[in-house]
């Protein structure tokens, strides 16, 4: 049965400059064209709606403007954007969750505020450090100063739910304290962190200079040793480790994000956006340009789509219960066979001990890819980084 989408996601593709190690949907520009943008995620909308016989506002409960850099709207995009999604959407800013992310060096007071009043509730911040060696070595426009200040701003302004982001797993010849990141993220008061591991995707400078051998990533060690840290520093600080990267004070899990993770369906606008709706997984072309060129002249905006069959959707179902602190229940574990391999698990500390859903611990987390498919009946070629980099 089909319920239609919860959550929404909109995709900003633009930033100021491109981060060294960043492969997401970006154009590199000072002067994002808005109105550009925001005509173009009509036509999509439009799109979705006309193909989908959807002729009301439909009510979601959550909804995700993400990037690329939401904050280079400011306010005025910010606001001629909400315009445009509330004629198709009906949310309620008191008891839903609407999330915008924003660099720390383009979120004045006025955008907090601005935002604010538009019903933002939730502020998502490009962190990934507080010290300035590792921001300039990942090719990040502010330094630690901009970072802290902007978190503070959002505070004062008066954002009660703030998620920074943070990388970890930088190479050893980066100087950079990790334990105190993780501490200042703490002292700030922030209600929510992502820590996402670095890896050098392809098609970015980052890789390049890896695969030139000029970079050398962290050795497994160092990687794993910096997850169980925040892990534990942010658990000891009273914060849920809920899902593989995520961190949150009680009452203050990202809700948008479960809807990824608990199979609901989702729909998502804007270049490279990707929905999930009816059983069928659709993604959007990739690049701003092309994108801006199909709204414009009534070309598709679809650029793929895929319907997982049942062994693929249980492997799904499977990861992405293990990703979250909800696990999978027992009959869902492939377990003939593989008793002793499973009663290992228990004894290194990967899997926890009690229960009728088997649920990973951190350490667990760090194998979340071979134990998903070893346990849905799958093979696996045994590589697993945790999540992705961040905006
Ligand atoms: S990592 Fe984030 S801020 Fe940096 S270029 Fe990519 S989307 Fe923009």
């Amino acid at each position: 049965m089909t319920t239609g989408p919860r959550g929404l996601y909109v995709h900003v593709p633009f930033c100021t400059k491109r981060c060294h190690y960043c492969d997401f949907s970006v154009a590199r520009t000072r002067r994002p064209p808005i109105e550009a943008f925001i005509e173009a995620v009509t036509v999509d909308l439009d799109d979705w709606f006309a193909s989908r016989s959807w002729d009301d506002r439909r009510e979601i409960d959550t909804m995700f403007v993400g990037g690329g850099t939401p904050s280079l709207l400011g306010a005025e995009g910010m606001r001629a954007l909400a315009g445009r999604l509330a004629e198709r959407f009906r949310w309620d800013s008191h008891t839903d969750e609407w999330t915008a992310e924003a660099n720390p060096n383009s979120l004045s007071a006025d955008v907090c505020a601005a935002w604010l009043e538009l019903g933002i509730n939730r502020l998502s911040l490009g962190v990934q450090s507080f010290q300035d060696g590792p921001l300039e070595w990942l090719g990040r426009l502010h330094d630690a100063g901009e970072a802290m200040a902007a978190v503070e701003r959002a505070r004062a302004a008066g954002f009660e739910r703030i998620n920074i982001d943070l990388i970890f797993g930088l190479p050893d010849d980066v100087p950079r304290d990790w334990s105190a990141d993780v501490a200042r993220a703490v002292e700030l008061g922030v209600t929510h962190v992502s820590a996402y591991g670095l890896t050098a995707e392809p098609r970015t400078p980052l890789g390049r200079r890896v695969d030139l051998g000029r970079v050398r990533m962290p050795g497994d060690g160092r990687y794993g040793d910096e997850y169980l840290d925040v892990s534990h520093v942010l658990r000891d600080a009273g914060f849920e480790h809920y899902e593989v990267s995520n961190f949150a004070r009680t009452g203050h899990a990202s809700r948008h994000n479960w809807h990824y993770w608990d199979g609901s369906e989702y729909l998502g606008v804007g270049p490279s956006a990707h929905s999930f709706l009816d059983g069928e997984r659709i993604w959007n072309v990739y690049r701003w340009d092309l994108y801006r060129n199909a709204a414009e002249n009534g070309v598709s905006l679809r650029e793929g789509c895929e319907r997982p069959g049942p062994a693929e959707r249980r492997l799904e179902r499977i990861w992405l219960g293990l990703r979250t602190v909800e696990g999978v229940p027992w009959s869902e574990v492939e377990t003939t066979g593989r008793e002793a391999r499973i009663e290992a698990w228990r004894a290194e500390g990967w899997i926890a001990a009690d229960g009728d859903r088997l649920r990973l611990t951190p350490e667990g987390w760090l194998r979340l890819d071979p134990v998903a498919a070893e346990v849905a009946g799958w093979s696996n070629d045994g590589t697993n980084r945790i999540g992705r980099t961040t905006a």
